[in-house]
């Protein structure tokens, strides 16, 4: 399993829209591993391919031991209201409440092209929302109000010259731990 460098916000990628898999490949599997394995580098608990620079509509998702990779993914159902503090490992350092609904229903493929379906409430339904909508070059700033979008992009303004080319490249060795939200 190999880390990748993080695409930022800035980079181009994360605005696209992905591509719709349907090749299961060894290449596709091992992809899955190495955002597993960025995530977790990253202290995350989703993370999508675009955020890796990549355009496989693939997102990995692991919340409070319930572990996921996710293929071509759609919410077919929603119910419910929440609003949850969150971040994103694409926008280093920025918080904001955003409002998602509190049950979603995912249909989606596993690795292997099986259907499956994830019902998540609360913190996994949300990490799914975020992550989904990354997979369509959505990002939880877009769901800001005005004045909360601002203040959050004013916050990445003092970030985002870390960022060398809009990437973020992740250290060898463990990050400190947190108990960020991040996806
Ligand atoms: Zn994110």
């Amino acid at each position: 399993m190999a880390r990748l460098d993080i695409h930022v916000l800035g980079s181009p990628v994360l605005r696209q829209e992905t591509e719709r898999v349907t090749q299961f490949t060894p290449e596709l599997r091992r992809l899955a591993d190495d955002m597993f394995d960025t995530m977790h580098a990253a202290k995350g608990i989703g993370l999508a391919a675009p955020q890796v620079g990549r355009l496989e509509r693939l997102t990995v998702v692991e919340v409070e031991e319930q572990r996921f990779a996710l293929v071509n993914p759609e919410i077919i159902q929603r119910a419910g209201a929440i609003r949850w503090e969150e971040g994103c490992l694409s926008i280093p350092d920025v918080y904001s409440h955003v409002d998602r609904a509190n049950e979603v229903t995912v249909r989606a493929q596993d690795l292997d092209g099986n259907l499956i379906e994830v019902v998540g409430t609360e913190l996994l339904a949300v990490c799914l929302q975020h992550e989904i909508d990354h997979l369509h070059g959505k990002l939880f700033l877009d769901r800001l109000s005005l004045l909360k979008r601002r203040a959050a992009l004013k916050t990445w303004e003092q970030e985002k010259g870390k960022y060398v080319g809009n990437l973020r490249v992740l250290p060898v060795g463990d990050l400190p731990p947190d108990d960020a939200d991040q996806g």
